[in-house]
């Protein structure tokens, strides 16, 4: 692997010292390949004197990472290890400072290259020299060991128990033994919660996420670590600004990973809860339904697509069935005497019984115009016999199951009503807009569920005429002009 060589000084007098040098380390190596490590050393607190005494080593790696990047990274780091920023100099389970990126020099406000204090440190220029003795630092004429032995060894003391150094090569990015790119790897079911900007106030919902990149084929793995890494990062960047839909979030996520997993492909899933207020049909209850959001984008270094979706419950009656207590019905209603006439109008004023399902119809739209989740709800639940309710009174009911009934549905009249819906709710969408409805039943009379799905790209005129790609796996690839589901082979 390529990249920067950077020397990186780390400190700790807090806790167990050499735990948190370590944890620190490893955590370190998802952005550095780390090449070599000073011994340990035990050193007197500089400007604040009254605190414990610190652990002080100094690392050599190469990065890929920006200054500025790397010292981010850093920051997160010590965040993670519990470091809050009270006491400038005080105690601290970890700090982690950029003494050399390369041959850089650099004096912005939050960043100076080479650390601005390194030549009076006498626990930095130690450890360094251990490992690098002849470094010029830029900008200095002098080697480091020369700086060192002028700083005074002082109260810098070498322990005996170092880390042990592990030279540890990055195994991610050795061949595999077979050469075939793979479509996704990535991780599965990241939870966290995201805020998104509302429309009056911003609101908390819970989310579940998968990232994925495309994998060259001559790299045996992708750095699994780093995706919650881009997670916290994204989230953390977000969390002070408005994003006002999960799918710019999503698109923000998949452009991290790639920039992280240095991809030529990602794509980002997530699924978020999110309640809305329904009133009962008749009784006019207020009650909170629990929708999901589905946010999913996909990005490579010339493109960025995002696709809003969402998944919604409603009751299906089975048309099939209801035809058969139709047929019997009439017969019995002949046999009691009444005649054909009667019997037929007898037979549209009442009821027929079928067998119900729950439906779990899914809906989703890929394009640049905006997409109102709620307007996609609307469209799932009109898809079905019926909506339902989590709040239901006696009349309520009566209205859901009466409907219900007046409206019987397969599945996949579910998915064609849903494409349906969508061609005339948004009837302007562009011919390059992808589409996806999926429909799932949950059998009563049957232990197994029926499905029924459609994707693919709207074609000008309509439902009717939509192309569709093969998918195996719902990634909009067509949408990134991708005409293969790889970008190797
Ligand atoms: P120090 O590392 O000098 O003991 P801090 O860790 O409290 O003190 O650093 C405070 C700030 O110094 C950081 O928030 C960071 O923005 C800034 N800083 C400037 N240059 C560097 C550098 N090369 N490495 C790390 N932090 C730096
Ligand atoms: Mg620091």
């Amino acid at each position: 692997m390529t990249g920067t060589t950077v020397y990186i000084g780390l400190g700790s007098n807090l806790g167990d010292r050499r735990a948190n040098l370590i944890d620190a380390i490893s955590q370190l190596r998802h952005y550095v390949t780390v090449e070599c490590i000073s011994s340990i050393y035990e050193t007197e607190p500089a400007y604040v004197t009254d605190q414990p005494r610190f652990y002080n080593v100094v690392l050599r790696g190469t990065t890929e990472l920006e200054p500025h990047e790397l010292l981010r990274f850093l920051k997160r780091i010590e965040r993670r290890l519990g470091r809050a920023y009270a006491v400038r100099y005080g105690p601290r389970p970890i700090d982690l400072d950029i003494l050399v990126y390369g041959d850089l020099q650099l004096d912005d406000p939050d960043l100076t290259i080479p650390h601005a204090k390194i030549s009076e440190r006498a626990f930095v220029l130690h450890p360094l020299a251990e490992i690098a003795p002849d470094l010029v630092i830029p900008g200095f004429q002098e080697t480091v060991a020369t700086l060192a032995q002028r700083a005074g060894k002082g109260q810098v003391v070498r322990v005996i128990r170092g880390l042990t150094t592990q030279l540890t090569h990055d195994v991610q990015e050795e061949s595999p033994p077979a050469r075939l790119s793979l479509t996704h790897v990535g991780v599965k079911g990241i939870k966290r919660i995201v805020r998104l900007a509302g429309e009056e106030r911003d609101e908390l919902f819970y989310a579940e996420m998968d990232l994925y990149v495309e994998l060259r084929p001559d790299q045996k793995g992708v750095h699994m670590s780093r995706f919650s890494d881009t997670v916290e990062e994204v989230i953390t960047e977000v969390s002070t600004e408005k994003v006002p839909a999960l799918e710019t979030l999503a698109e923000r996520i998949a452009q991290a990973v790639l920039r992280d997993q240095r991809a030529v492909r990602s794509d980002v899933y997530i699924r978020a809860q999110f309640p809305q207020e329904r009133y009962a049909p008749v009784s006019g209850k207020l009650t909170q339904e629990i929708y999901t959001l589905i946010g999913i984008a996909a990005a490579t270094a010339q493109r960025a697509v995002h696709l809003v979706g969402v998944e919604a419950e409603g009751m299906m009656a089975c048309p099939c069935a209801q035809d058969m207590v139709l047929a019997q019905a009439r017969e019995q209603l002949l046999e009691a005497g009444f005649s054909p006439e009667e019997a037929d109008r007898a037979l549209a004023v009442i009821p027929l019984a079928t067998h119900n399902q729950r439906g779990r119809g899914t809906l989703i739209v890929g394009t640049d115009q905006p997409i109102q989740a709620q307007d996609l709800v609307n469209i799932v639940e009109g898809a079905m016999s019926s909506e339902n309710y989590d709040l239901l009174k006696r009349p309520d009911e009566l209205f859901v199951v009466t409907k219900a009934h007046r409206h019987p549905r397969f599945v996949e009249d579910a998915v064609r009503e849903m494409l349906y819906g969508v061609v005339e709710r948004y009837p302007d969408l562009s011919d390059d807009t992808f589409v996806l409805a999926r429909q799932v039943n949950m059998e009563t009379i049957h232990k197994h569920d029926v499905y029924a799905e459609r994707g693919g790209i709207a074609g000008r005129v309509g439902a009717a005429n939509w192309r569709v790609p093969h998918m195996s796996h719902p990634t909009p690839l067509s949408m990134l002009g991708c005409e293969r589901d790889s970008h190797y082979q």
